[in-house]
């Protein structure tokens, strides 16, 4: 348990103080210019109560949270003090990103860490049923076949990567997510193209899925592009500003995006 507050006392005397207890407030240490502790439950503890009746509070006396630098509570200094710090994942700008739309991010996030029941997932946990992938009628329902090795997904990421001036788009899941790393990680036009389409992409792939499994009316092919190149173009139409060179003229046109939008 990290200590978060502490009381500074005639300017020089420090005491820290620690509760176990969530949502514990500044106010039940001091309460009414009186101490307020909660039964001590260490001998640590014992030893500093013993001795408050010691201690009187003085006019300059106050509260301070430890966890801030002001000495006042700021709820994101003090979650990077409580979070558990691991090593950055690469793929994160991939997901999270200034244009990101916030539903696609969500599944592209679950998606990229496996975590979407597909056929392959239910599987595992026993399901008897049919698994098939429901645009083919093929292959197990796996992540990696239902968002690339699919042909049906194929199509529509060669349609949507081509307007993003890639013509060589891997279908297995690693090699490109690998390849978005290395490449679709930057605030170039082409970058955040990419990075909206492979969210856009995952997103109504796994939305027509649904569709199929439970209602049986999903987008026709031409509906699903269609859905896909409106929800990209209208997330980077009015957005920053991005250079007039001959590339970003290539997009801006075959987006048809507006001519404000380069510099
Ligand atoms: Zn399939």
């Amino acid at each position: 348990m990290k200590d978060l507050r502490k009381c500074n006392l005639n300017r020089n005397r420090t005491i820290t103080s620690w509760q176990r207890k969530c949502g514990a407030k500044l106010s039940s240490v001091i309460l009414n210019g009186e101490w307020h502790w909660r039964p001590a439950r260490s001998d640590a503890l014992v030893e500093i109560q013993a001795r408050l009746p010691e201690i009187r509070f003085a006019p300059y006396d106050k509260p301070v949270w430890t966890a801030s630098r002001k000495g006042i509570f700021v709820s994101s200094e003090t979650w990077e003090l409580l979070r558990e710090k691991k090593e950055e994942i690469a793929w994160w700008k991939l997901v999270w990103f200034s244009y990101a739309i916030p539903k696609h991010a969500f599944i592209l996030w679950l998606a990229i860490q496996d975590r979407l029941v597909t056929g392959e997932r239910l599987l595992k946990w026993g399901f008897q049923g049919d698994i098939k992938c429901l645009f083919c009628h093929n292959q197990v329902e796996s992540r990696g076949h239902l968002f690339f090795e699919c042909s049906f997904s194929y199509r529509i990421w060669k349609f949507c990567m081509a307007r993003c001036g890639v013509d060589n788009v891997p279908v297995i899941w690693d090699e490109f997510l690998h390849k978005g790393i290395q490449e679709r990680m930057n605030k170039s036009l082409k970058g955040f193209l990419c990075r909206l389409v492979l969210g856009s992409v995952i997103y109504n792939l796994w939305c027509t899925r649904n569709e199929l499994m439970h209602s049986g009316q999903p987008n026709t092919e031409e509906q699903l592009l269609k859905k896909i190149i409106w929800e990209v173009r209208s997330r980077i139409a009015g957005k920053g500003k991005f250079p007039r060179t001959r590339e970003n003229l290539d997009l801006a046109s075959l987006w048809n995006l507006h001519a404000d939008l380069l510099l």
